[in-house]
């Protein structure tokens, strides 16, 4: 009886000391616990501050890919209606988020600052080809705060171009 009421006791001292602990579980999905700013995810291809793609098409961060995620195909621009500054901008950016191992390594081949890896990690779906993602669901939804570079070529003539298709 009194080995019981020992263990009894013990068991609730440690119910107490517990209790007052900071929690280390969170309530996800509504909390999310705060990525390291190292944490390497969902890619993003930002847009200038003016609307103009900051990607030109130039190809490299699929060069650099270890596992062959990127795909870009690149195509004159419009001088009219210039999609980036430069002669060209990616006509077709493809990323396959089942092959990528989110090594940074197309952020860093990036001439333009362009592509980053962003700290959104909820990837999950339910197909494959869910899982590729198409330059419509990479381009940023806002615009960024980089400027168009002045020394661009074909030079930028300034053309304003608010939103990017
Ligand atoms: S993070 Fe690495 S594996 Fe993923 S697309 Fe970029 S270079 Fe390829
Ligand atoms: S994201 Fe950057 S590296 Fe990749 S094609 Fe565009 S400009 Fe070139």
């Amino acid at each position: 009886m009194a080995n019981m009421l020992t263990a009894i006791a013990k068991g609730l001292g440690t119910t107490l000391r517990v209790m007052f602990k900071p929690k280390v579980t969170l309530e996800y999905p509504e909390v999310k616990k705060p990525r390291s700013q190292r944490f390497r995810g969902r890619h993003e291809l930002r847009i200038y501050e003016n609307g103009l793609e900051m990607c030109v098409g130039c190809e490299l961060c699929q060069v650099a890919c270890p596992a062959h995620a990127i795909t870009v195909i690149a195509a004159e621009n419009d001088p009219n209606n210039p999609r980036s500054p430069g002669e060209r901008y990616g006509y077709k950016y493809q990323v396959d988020l089942l092959r990528c191992i989110f090594c940074g390594y197309c952020e860093e081949a990036c001439p333009t600052e362009c592509l980053h890896l962003t700290q959104e990690f909820e990837l999950a779906a339910f197909s494959r080809e869910a899982l590729v993602y198409q330059k419509e669901q990479l381009l940023a939804r806002a615009p960024s705060h980089f400027k168009v570079p002045e020394n661009v070529y074909p030079p930028y003539t300034g053309r304003k171009v608010l939103v990017a298709e």
